[in-house]
């Protein structure tokens, strides 16, 4: 077995019993890197030539290789968020979730691929250009965090953080067959992160078990004065627990959720989950969200889009990235610098978001979505009342083929109708492999409500047991 095919705790544990040292480890992943990367294409920018030393050789990762989505401020290093308009732009700082992985002594091999300011589900979306999926190299990885999910999928690296802002970790996290975690929002410092729609957005881990999230979690997890919606009390614990049960757990399917189609690979996911849910004392219940079924996808995209207009007004090619320098004149710069620096989906999304929040329209649109938003996070509440936790679909049908373009797209946005209403209601989600349908992995979603991360993670080992855990991607190499 080669190193970079271990685990996160397994490569922790070796290096404490001084099975190898972390300059083999790290040759081992550069070489998983060299060999798959010109089939997947998940970086960026690369920094494996150069690598950025964690500051901590006593820390719980030292020696640990990562890679973070370019949406995450890293000192010195170009982050792109996927787009022309931020061009070489090296923040000045790092982002606190990445701070605090560099503390514990996590080692930086480079930016991973996006959709642009993430802004999509299929990692197309990005100026650099698509990422493959590693496990059948003609599909899509998802996104917007493609580039995190494949290269944990791929054994670049054992763990990775990316970001959900409507979906973004745990639709990635089920295409790319690894585990991925939303966190509850406030759970994870976002200071540094990138702005899509900041009051959804939320930084959180992607590894091939549950033990490896929890170690995350218990690194990233920590208050941060910088960043005013990170959670102030004290730490959670997420130690790993073996002997975990479900037993007597009340775990619910979504009635409105059983009219929608699902492709065969995703209803028969559904279904051996539910068994072995059942198997292990859990009792399965439904519960009902009307208004989560019929108006998150609108609720979420005008909230998004709104929040996205405003937070993107920062490049004008004045103070950050890109710029043009011989405009006739401020407005004609602003001109010339939007219409490069920005891709299609991203201006068409800014003009959406311009027209939601006008004056003469704000009632109606955007602060109806506010007002359909708090119905949302009742429903949930009251939901919780009835259960422990909610089983669904992560998406409705397995990755597309790289390139294929639904002629509506209104059908890109539905897709996203399972993921999206978690971060509308704040809650964390857990992306979870089932099995393989083919060659392609199966992942569905665990809600839990607010601040049950770690009881989430425990419930996700019980089904990592019984489900199995996901094998390393071929990454195309024959
Ligand atoms: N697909 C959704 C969107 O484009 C979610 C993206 C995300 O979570 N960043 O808004």
């Amino acid at each position: 077995m080669e190193l970079y095919e271990l685990n996160l705790w397994m490569l922790i544990e070796g290096l404490k019993a001084g099975k190898f040292t972390p300059s083999e480890i790290f040759t081992s992943c550069k070489k998983r890197i060299d060999q798959c990367e010109e089939n997947i294409h998940a970086f960026i920018t690369r920094t494996d030539d150069n690598p950025q030393p964690g500051s901590n050789p006593d820390g719980i990762f030292s020696g640990i290789p990562t890679v973070l989505k370019d949406n995450l401020c890293t000192t010195g290093i170009r982050t792109t968020a996927a787009s022309k308009i931020l061009g070489n732009w090296k923040p000045p700082y790092d982002a606190t979730a990445w701070k605090y992985l560099k503390d514990a002594g996590a080692v930086l091999m480079g930016k991973v691929n996006m959709d642009e300011f993430a802004m999509g589900n299929t990692c197309g979306n990005s100026a650099f250009g698509p990422t493959h999926n590693p496990n059948d190299i003609s599909r899509v990885p998802g996104g917007s965090s493609g580039g995190s999910a494949a290269a944990v999928s791929a054994g670049y690296v054992p763990f990775s953080l990316g970001s959900d802002t409507g979906g973004s970790i745990r639709q990635p996290a089920s295409f790319c067959g690894v585990y991925g975690l939303k966190p509850t929002y406030g759970m994870v410092s976002r200071y540094g992160l990138i702005s899509y729609g900041s009051s959804l957005d939320q930084i959180g881990p992607f590894a091939r078990t549950i033990r490896d999230l929890q170690l995350v979690m218990s690194v990233i997890a920590r208050h941060d004065p910088m960043d005013s919606s990170c959670f102030r009390e004290k730490n959670p614990d997420f130690t790993h627990h073996e002997d975990v049960s479900l037993k007597g757990k009340r775990v619910a399917l979504v009635k409105e959720f059983q009219d929608f189609t699902l492709d065969a690979p995703i209803s028969k996911a559904m279904n051996r989950t539910c068994s072995v849910l059942e198997a292990e004392g859990a009792v399965l219940t439904e519960v009902s969200l009307p208004v989560v079924a019929r108006y998150a996808v609108a609720c979420y995209y005008a909230l998004a889009m709104s929040e996205a207009h405003t937070n993107l007004e920062r490049y004008d090619g004045v103070r950050l990235g890109y710029t043009v320098k011989d405009a006739a004149g401020v407005k004609e710069m602003f001109e010339a610098v939007r219409s490069y620096g920005f891709g299609s989906e991203v201006k068409s999304r800014i003009i959406a978001g311009t027209c939601l929040t006008e004056p003469s329209r704000c009632d109606e649109y955007y602060v109806a979505a506010t007002k359909v938003r708090t119905l949302i996070a009742q429903e949930f509440a009251r939901a919780f009342g009835e259960a422990d936790f909610i089983l669904q679909p992560v998406t409705p049908s397995l990755p597309g083929k790289i390139g294929e373009v639904d002629e509506d797209e209104m059908k890109g946005y539905e897709t996203d109708l399972y993921t999206l209403p978690v971060n509308l209601a704040g809650l964390p989600g857990l992306s979870f492999f089932t099995g393989y349908s083919g060659e392609l992995p199966v992942g569905l979603q665990l809600i839990g409500p607010r601040w049950s991360d770690p009881a989430l993670l425990d419930a996700g080992t019980v089904l990592e047991r019984q489900l199995g855990s996901p094998r390393i991607a071929n990454g195309g190499v024959k």
